[in-house]
């Protein structure tokens, strides 16, 4: 899979012990890059995945070009067409550029789509659709092997409620095709003007070319820090999405833009609080503070110990206040991947622990 594609595939393999091959993307595009694919792929590889778009820059992989690799290989491909899937179609039927995705492209096996992203639905329903019905089976299970009532479930949760499916349906029926139409024009029309805006910031920039609203905005100014940027934002009550560097693409600020969005306002804010974050300028960190957390044993300290080495180096997080996230931002950023992942999972802990 490309470098930009969902932890949910990550997770999904963690649970079913099944190793991830990623690709990195074009650096200048954001997107997979097929060749790429092509040359990872083994005769033990049991999937390939593209996104339409991947969330990180709202960018299209070239589905037709990975589709046509996988299926030459035999390989299954699978297209996430989560946060896309209910916005592309109405964009293309309103004359913007969609390259086909879905299940009509050659080669593609399956795709997914969640509800709760442009359907506008509440959480808890999703949807993943099968080109071919023997594969769709295979995601259904059942067992008569007891002596209580058989059981057969169409998704990995066996007991679940009905509350987001009629809620999702609610919501479909509600909002109709016309309704879904008008959404995605106007959120579409908001990531324009968004993009607009940026561009007469000085040292922001828009990351890649998004075919869906969703816009990731970085800085080219050493002296504007975005994590600054977004405590800045947060200040004036608006929360900017922190998205960390990652494989030589840089630290960003991500948004999601709605059918209700009021860009305007977010504009406004965006431009007072990147002004604010030249004037603070980036946050100090010590440099030795991130060598002494990658050096750090995690596995040799409790929650109490960690909670107190977090109070060490001036993260309160029983404090008054909101805490600065611009230097927890940072030092993570400044850390590989794994150990980011060790200290929020120890961080959660904490959290969640009696050691505050
Ligand atoms: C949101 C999203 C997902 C699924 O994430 P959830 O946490 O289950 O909502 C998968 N892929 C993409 C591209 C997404 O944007």
């Amino acid at each position: 899979m490309p470098a930009t594609a969902h932890p949910a595939f990550r997770k999904a393999a963690h649970y079913l012990g099944v190793d991830v091959v990623t690709v990195p993307v074009d650096p200048e595009t954001f997107r997979a890059d097929p060749d790429a694919v092509r040359d990872a792929i083994t005769p033990r590889t049991i999937l390939v995945v593209c996104s339409a778009p991947s969330y990180p820059q709202g960018v299209m992989d070239p589905v037709e070009e990975i589709a046509a690799i996988a299926a030459d290989a035999g390989v299954l491909c699978h297209v996430d067409a989560c946060v896309g899937g209910w916005v592309l179609p109405w964009l293309r039927e309103q004359g913007r550029d969609v390259p086909p995705f879905d299940l009509s492209v050659p080669g593609v096996t399956s795709l997914s789509c969640d509800l709760h992203k442009y359907g506008y639905a509440p959480k808890g329903a999703s949807v993943v659709l099968f080109a071919d019905e023997a594969l769709r089976r295979r995601a259904y299970y059942a067992s008569a092997e007891w002596p209580g009532y058989t059981v057969i479930n169409a998704t990995v949760q066996s007991s679940r409620s009905a509350g987001p499916l009629a809620a999702a349906w609610a919501t479909l029926r509600t909002l109709g095709a016309d309704g879904y139409r008008e959404l995605a024009a106007s959120a579409m029309a908001a990531a324009d003007r968004l993009r607009e805006g940026v561009a007469a910031i000085p040292g922001l920039r828009v990351l890649g070319d998004p075919a869906v609203p969703l816009v990731a905005v970085t800085s080219d100014d050493p002296a504007l820090d975005v994590f600054v940027l977004a405590d800045e934002a947060r200040a004036r009550g608006w929360f900017f999405q922190p998205q960390l560097g990652y494989q030589g693409i840089p630290a960003n600020l991500h948004f999601t833009l709605t059918g209700v969005t009021d860009v305007e306002a977010l504009l406004a804010a965006l431009a007072e609080a990147a002004e604010a974050a030249r004037e603070a300028g980036p946050p100090d960190v010590p440099s030795d503070l991130v060598d002494a957390l990658q050096a750090l044993d995690l596995d040799a300290m409790t929650d109490a110990e960690f909670a107190g080495l977090l109070q060490a180096v001036g993260v309160e997080l029983d404090g008054p206040g909101e805490p600065e996230m611009a230097f927890v931002n940072t030092v993570l950023n400044a850390l590989p991947p794994a150990t980011r992942e060790a200290l929020l999972i120890r961080f959660l802990s904490v959290l969640y622990s009696d050691a505050l």
